[in-house]
């Protein structure tokens, strides 16, 4: 068998904790538990400045968990969906759903009413918070999955009718405080799941990922052994990316409190303020999607701060989408005393299978995803006989195993025998292993399109699609964008009595457009008389790939 494993030294993981225990109890791992107030780290908002520390967020919680199970009846392993933009209430809201041994759901901002209606379904919410901007597409979505306006509250703001978290928090307070929940004698952590991230994984529509307490622990382990943290500095990450997909939910919410560190919160992206931002609160590693890192080597406005991010930044990361050789080289060359590195994994591995440790923080090691996190092994199988192991620098689907490959998808049993077989994550990605154990990404089977570092299901829109009159069949792939990385196209058979007109087109794209978030959005729509399909009407994406490829 031919299985790389992790060159790290092996970890202990604690198997009998909670993630709440774990980040809020225990003597050694919890910051709350063995250092004085001045030194908590938090959660900052970077806008307004305001702070949570550890203790606030630990008090906060454990009421309003109470309130959720006193006044909600809240149960174990009921779902909380936080529907919200980064605020630092966000991390209050899901704490306290751990502690009450809930699962904490993320749903996009960006959803509409149905996009938020089949989360809600899918991840079977019992409770949603949302935000007050947010709030009608919140309830709409409720009401059409079936969650009573009760049971949703705001995460921060007003809204006559609603109760907001400080309510919450005030009724908890009445009550006498419930233990936390515990893991079940005759179980372990990894057998609860604490939160469920939506992918799409290898085909159809979004799944609830299950992610147990002990992947989340698991990959906080892994990252802090490579962490670098200048001395006498305390952890300081900028919350860029978004706290509902798996790497906000790690790198920003969880892995803060284990590093009592301070997370900066930035409740939308904006190129200037994260610039500032970044200055202002010293912000040594940034952790960012290519589109992003893209504006930093581009963007004329960076050229103002130059001289502040030279002195601050000591490393750029880059993760959850390829990123272009040329933009590596631009980074490199506008800021050649950083370091670099990449985090390569998916939401069905809690993040990161690999990443650089600092000793390949070089940019000569950049394009690759690094080396695999501890406790983690990786194999390689054959494209064309997925039995036959492949060795160094030979291609095929890369296969991970390991403490924070997560549980499988929430009730689909089929999908999840499909990706998580032989004791291995089957990610769906194609590259190879080098000699020096290095993971090389270099595309990608799986039906899955990324755009700006977020997936889009082809399955969605293609089910979307064809229950548009004039369509009799369709299939939709990503195609290359310089700066998304990937957008949707959609390949197109009208109906017999429809002719092939630009208008058409055109009305195809607003169909979508009304109906999906931005980022779903086609941006091409081709006619073709049939879509290639195997002889059991399976749709050959590849050839149609291929197709695309060759003009
Ligand atoms: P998600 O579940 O949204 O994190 O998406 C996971 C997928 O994003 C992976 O299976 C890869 O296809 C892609 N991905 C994540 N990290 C990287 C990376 N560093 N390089 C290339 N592709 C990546």
């Amino acid at each position: 068998m031919v299985v790389w494993k992790s060159p790290h030294p092996d970890l202990d993981i604690p198997t009998d904790l909670t993630a709440w225990q774990w980040a809020f109890e225990h003597p050694q791992h919890a910051p709350t538990a063995y250092t004085t107030r001045d030194d908590l780290g938090s959660y900052v908002n970077a806008q307004t400045k305001e702070r949570l520390d550890f203790a606030d967020v630990k008090e906060k919680a454990t009421h309003l968990s109470t309130a959720l199970i006193c006044d909600y009846g809240f149960q174990p392993q009921d779902t909380v969906s936080l529907f919200s933009t980064n605020s630092i209430w966000y991390p209050v809201a899901m704490w306290a759903t751990v502690r009450a041994g809930g699962r904490v759901n993320g749903a996009s901002p960006a959803y509409n009413v149905e996009e938020m209606a089949f989360a809600l379904k899918t991840a079977s919410t019992k409770v949603l918070f949302t935000l007050p901007e947010s709030l009608d597409v919140a309830v709409t979505a409720a009401v059409k999955s079936g969650l009573h306006k009760s049971q949703i509250f705001l995460l921060e703001g007003h809204r006559e009718g609603y109760k907001n978290i400080h309510d919450l928090v005030a009724l908890g307070q009445k009550h006498y405080t419930p233990a936390p929940w515990s893991v079940p004698v005759g179980k372990t952590n990894k057998d609860i799941c604490g939160f469920l991230n939506f992918s799409s994984g290898t085909t159809g529509l979004p799944k609830a990922v299950m992610i147990s307490h002990h992947n989340i622990i698991a990959q906080c382990h892994q990252l802090r052994q490579l962490q670098v943290v200048s001395p006498g500095q305390r952890y300081r990450i900028l919350a860029v990316m978004p706290l509902y997909h798996v790497t906000g939910l790690v790198r920003f919410c969880c892995y803060p409190v284990f590093m009592n560190g301070d997370s900066i919160m930035m409740p939308a992206f904006n190129m200037e303020k994260m610039l500032q931002a970044i200055i202002s609160y010293e912000i040594e590693e940034l952790i960012l999607v290519p589109p992003i890192l893209i504006r930093v080597v581009r963007d004329p406005m960076v050229q103002k701060y130059m001289p502040d991010l030279r002195r601050i930044v000591k490393r750029w990361s880059s993760g959850s989408a390829p990123i272009a050789p040329e933009i590596i080289q631009l980074l490199r060359q506008k800021f050649p005393s950083t370091g670099f590195r990449q985090g390569y994994g998916a939401t069905e591995s809690t993040a990161c299978i690999s990443c650089h440790p600092p000793a390949f923080y070089d940019y000569k090691y950049a394009h690759t995803g690094g080396l695999p996190c501890a406790n983690t092994s990786i194999k390689v199988l054959s494209l064309d006989d997925p039995t036959k192991e492949l060795g160094s620098n030979e291609t095929g689907e890369i296969c991970a195993q390991g403490p924070q490959i997560t549980m499988g998808y929430l009730d689909n049993p089929v999908a999840t025998a499909e990706t998580f077989k032989d004791g291995f994550l089957h990610t769906g990605d194609v590259g190879f292993v080098d000699e020096q154990g290095l993971i090389h990404v270099e595309d990608r089977i799986k039906e899955m399109i990324k755009v700006k570092g977020q997936q889009v299901a082809p399955a969605e829109l293609e089910d979307l699609l064809l229950g548009h009159e004039m369509v009799e069949d369709c299939a939709v792939l990503g195609i290359q964008d310089t700066y998304a990385g990937e957008r949707p196209k959609a390949y197109v058979v009208l109906k017999q009595d429809v002719a092939v007109d630009e208008a058409v087109g055109r009305a195809l794209l607003e169909f979508v457009k009304a109906r999906k978030a931005r980022y779903k959005w086609l941006v091409e729509v081709e006619f073709c008389g049939a879509i290639p399909k195997s002889p059991t009407g399976k749709l050959l994406r590849r050839v149609l790939k291929v197709r695309d490829r060759e003009g």
